[in-house]
């Protein structure tokens, strides 16, 4: 047991820390997500099953792996579906992240509005008037309200007042306040699902729960009924006892949005939810061990091309080519999981070759593989190359000509430019005679066209000097109608 901690140790590189740190991150942000949320018995229940399958992976049960990952593929739609509106908030989180969509209020302002609204609860509550109120968190809250009067005024008691009077049109619905502004009134708040968990709810509190369930605002409701003040946040409605209490909620719920509050936000972060973040850590600890990191090291065989690399021009791999070798390699499963088998290859630097036959053997550093994979062997271990040094010549280049031309048109002359070609030939074609020809070029195209450039044909294994084939110009002259005369 402790011999196995210490291997573990000792193959315990940079990248693993950063590897479960990731995974640690991702698990503490999961966690702290469904902290408060009703859902988080969904998320109970998927993490026990996913505990199970890990387990009877790790304990190699075949038949409760192949059940349960079919389970997942399932479990995963159906999440989707329960956690839409869950992953909605999320990303539109992420997009507000970039566009720094925070508006900063004065401090003052913040205290301001606390007082104002508590005090104007605490007043409709003495006068048995129905109200509700919406404070802004971070979340944009376009999406769930509909049917709003835009006002976007100062906040003060008397137009709160005035806005839930019930002789007033506008007293239906909810009032929008962010910071110190009053931005709209009479909205309509999407209605919860859940209320019945919460007793005897009518529709005002319902809405309030409806939107304390699809975003992180506050919502204040003053019962028309009952004479309370009611609080709904974060997925849960509950009564407060009296203005006071209120002003204090408030306070602390304007706290979270106040700017440079935080001096260390950094500090602040770490601070909070240590409980999720440790047990993040150790869940992605477990993960690494039974996924990431693996006690056996195994060993394939992959069939490897050669590249024959920086051969010289003058110099030519005769046939027949060793073009591939057998490379044995061995390292963690995981390694050969990442492995792109037609990335690996063996590469021959042709640089210190001799002409003639001769042995190169194989070295290990020659294979490019990743670094966490050792070569252990190669076959074979040495090849056969034959090179031979190729001979210069100059070859005249032939033009190829096809079809007549047009009629009344007369060829003078034909010129090609470069004349000859500077080539390399190897040893065994010495005193051959190698021909160079031009692409045939059609002489029934002459009454519109004179000069050509064609491709040239010539036998496989002669070179060019300088490794470039060389670009070649024809010229053809024709004689003028007039004097057309039949030619010798
Ligand atoms: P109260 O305790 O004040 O009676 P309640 O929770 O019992 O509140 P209702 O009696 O049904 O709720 O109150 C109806 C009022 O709630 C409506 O007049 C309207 O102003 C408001 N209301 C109802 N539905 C919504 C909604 N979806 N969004 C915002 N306000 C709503
Ligand atoms: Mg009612």
């Amino acid at each position: 047991m402790i011999e196995n901690a210490l291997t573990l140790l000792g193959n315990f590189r940079i990248q693993d820390l950063l590897d479960i740190a990731i995974i640690a991150i991702m698990l503490s942000a999961l966690l702290i997500w469904f902290k408060d949320r009703a859902s988080r018995f969904v998320f109970l229940g998927v993490t026990v099953v996913g505990a199970i399958y890990l387990l009877a992976r790790f304990f190699q049960l075949y038949l409760t792996t192949l059940v349960l990952q079919s389970f997942f593929a399932i479990v995963l739609f159906v999440l989707v579906v329960i956690f839409q509106e869950d992953l909605r908030r999320f990303f539109e989180r992420v997009a507000i992240i970039g566009q720094f969509r925070r508006k900063s209020f004065a401090v003052k302002a913040f205290h301001e509005s606390a007082e104002i609204i508590a005090q104007t609860a605490a007043d409709l509550v003495r006068k048995k008037v129905g109200a509700l109120i919406v404070i802004q968190g971070d979340d944009p809250l376009d999406r769930h309200l509909t049917g709003c009067n835009k006002l976007e005024g100062l906040l003060s008691q008397p137009l709160l007042e005035s806005i839930f009077d019930p002789h007033s049109p506008g007293h239906d619905g909810a009032a929008l306040i962010d910071g110190n502004r009053l931005m709209r009134f009479g909205c309509h708040l999407p209605l919860s699902a859940n209320a019945a968990q919460h007793g005897n709810l009518g529709l005002r509190h319902t809405a309030a729960l409806g939107l304390s369930e699809r975003s992180d605002a506050l919502c204040i409701v003053v019962s028309e009924e009952r004479g309370t003040i009611s609080l709904a946040k974060g997925e849960r409605i509950a009564a407060i006892a009296n203005a006071s209490a209120l002003r204090i909620e408030l306070e602390s719920f304007f706290a979270k949005r106040m700017p440079l509050k935080n001096p260390q936000p950094l500090l602040r972060w770490l601070k909070e939810n240590p409980r999720e973040k440790v047990l993040a850590i150790v869940l992605a600890c477990i993960l690494w061990v039974i996924f990431g990191y693996q006690r056996e090291t195994v060993r394939r065989d992959f069939v490897v091309p050669i590249q024959y690399l920086n051969a010289p021009v003058e110099w030519v791999l005769e046939d027949p080519k060793v073009m591939e070798a057998k490379v044995m390699l061995m390292g963690p499963a995981q390694a050969f999981q990442l492995l792109h088998p037609d990335s690996l290859k063996i590469a021959l630097d042709l640089k210190q070759l001799r002409p003639g036959a001769q042995e190169i053997t194989l070295k290990r550093e020659m294979v490019k593989a990743p670094s966490n994979l050792s070569v252990v062997g190669i076959s074979p271990e040495r090849i056969k190359v034959v090179t031979s040094r190729l001979l210069p010549q100059t070859v005249p280049i032939e033009v190829l000509t096809e079809n007549a031309p047009p009629k009344g048109i007369a060829i003078q002359s034909i010129t090609i430019l470069p004349k000859e070609a500077q080539i390399l030939i190897p040893r065994r074609l010495r005193g051959k005679r190698i021909r160079i020809l031009t692409e045939p070029i059609d002489l029934s195209l002459l009454d519109v066209q004179k000069v050509f450039t064609p491709n040239l044909r010539y036998p496989a294994d002669i070179q060019f000097a300088g490794g470039k084939t060389p670009l070649i110009r024809v010229v053809v002259k024709t004689k003028a109608p007039a004097d057309t005369s039949p030619q010798p």
